[in-house]
């Protein structure tokens, strides 16, 4: 897909943070109504998807359909379909994460049936194909933004949102939250290496345990740091070590393959913690939440950022910063910073 033409682009985002996502792309922006859960930008998108914190998915529009009746949608969005490319591995109707949203995804998914079929007809559906994705994005009933997204610079997952089941033994919701970020931030081949039976852990600010209890069941063992209590089965797991300490004073005995940290701190604070974690190769790993403030989010964004990188090129220590605004999460943003190996 061509990226450095100029073009609209349709970014899906948490409700509530479109502005945040509009002025991470520095682009002219569109439309970026409040809580509507999407933006559109005008330009040269250079920033990859993997690169936007609060876009959940990135789509270049490439026509769209207006004023749609209500007796017949399917002919004039046949008609709004582009002629190129010509094959798409995946048809996805869309809709804004937003409650009013959620009351058009009946109508989506008879639709998609219909779609899919017409396309299937006409050899334009090839499922398991590297073909970009064809999106049909309805923010509400009567208008379609039609848009295409490269497989490889895109969110894997309909609406850009992971859906996760509650594991039932799980103590918290958060839990998934770093499951998301596993499969977020990490690549499968990450996750198989570090994520591994027998590595370590430590979880600051780990009560009541949904944190530990995802390393855990990757089979690491986990120095579990909170004034709080653990609760079920994180409460006396064996491979668990529930210490009652400051998280910004603990230090491990050794060093360990990962940090985690979901300690309610100023972005700031827990931004400088963690880069000392991997300066000083306590850790190799850290995920952690940087919860955001209610203005000026993305300068508070910036200046953390800022401070680890300064904290990593001091220490001369070579690195990978990605961070997301994940599904699970809310006022905040999951930051992954690992250190990379020499070869
Ligand atoms: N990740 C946890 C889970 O999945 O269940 C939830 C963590 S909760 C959002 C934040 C926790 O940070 C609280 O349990 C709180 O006691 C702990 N906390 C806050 N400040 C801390 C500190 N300075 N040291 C250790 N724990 C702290």
């Amino acid at each position: 897909m061509n990226t450095s033409a100029p073009s609209d682009w349709l970014l899906y985002c948490r409700p509530g943070f479109e502005r945040d996502c509009a002025e991470e792309t520095g682009l002219q922006v569109i439309e970026a109504q409040p809580n509507s859960g999407f933006i559109i930008v005008r330009g040269k998108l250079r920033v990859p998807f993997a690169q936007l914190v609060f876009a959940r998915q990135r789509i270049r529009l490439v026509s769209k359909a207006e004023a749609l009746p209500e007796r017949d949608r399917l002919t004039p969005l046949l008609a709004a379909l582009p002629d190129a490319p010509t094959a798409f591995s995946d048809l996805w109707l869309e809709v804004p994460d937003t409650n009013e949203g959620k009351t058009l995804s009946g109508f989506t998914k008879r639709f998609q049936l219909l779609l899919e079929a017409r396309l299937h007809e006409t050899e334009r559906l090839v499922n398991n194909s590297p073909a970009p994705r064809l999106h049909i994005f309805f923010p509400d009933k009567t208008r379609a933004l039609i848009g295409i997204s490269d497989l490889r610079d895109s969110a894997a997952w309909p609406m850009g949102i992971l859906r996760l089941r509650m594991p039932v033994d799980a103590p918290s919701r958060s839990t998934l939250k770093l499951a998301e970020a596993f499969e977020t931030l990490l690549s499968e081949e990450e996750r198989k290496q570090w994520l591994r039976s027998g590595m370590t852990a430590v979880d600051l600010g780990a009560a009541p345990g949904g944190w530990t209890w995802q390393l855990v069941m990757h089979g690491l063992k986990v120095q579990a740091v909170d004034n709080g209590p653990m609760k079920g089965s994180m409460a006396l797991h064996p491979m668990v070590q529930h210490l009652r300490q400051d998280g910004f004073r603990y230090q491990p005995r050794r060093p360990v393959d990962w940090v985690v940290c979901d300690m309610v701190e100023q972005p700031s604070r827990v931004a400088a913690l963690m880069a000392r974690w991997i300066a000083s190769g306590m850790a190799q790993h850290t995920l952690f939440n940087l919860k955001l403030p209610m203005k000026k989010r993305l300068e508070a964004l910036e200046q953390a950022f800022d401070d680890i990188r300064n904290q990593m090129e001091s220490a001369h220590i070579r690195y990978r910063l990605a961070a997301k605004q994940l599904y699970h999460d809310r006022e905040e943003v999951t930051v992954l910073l690992t250190k990379i190996k020499k070869r």
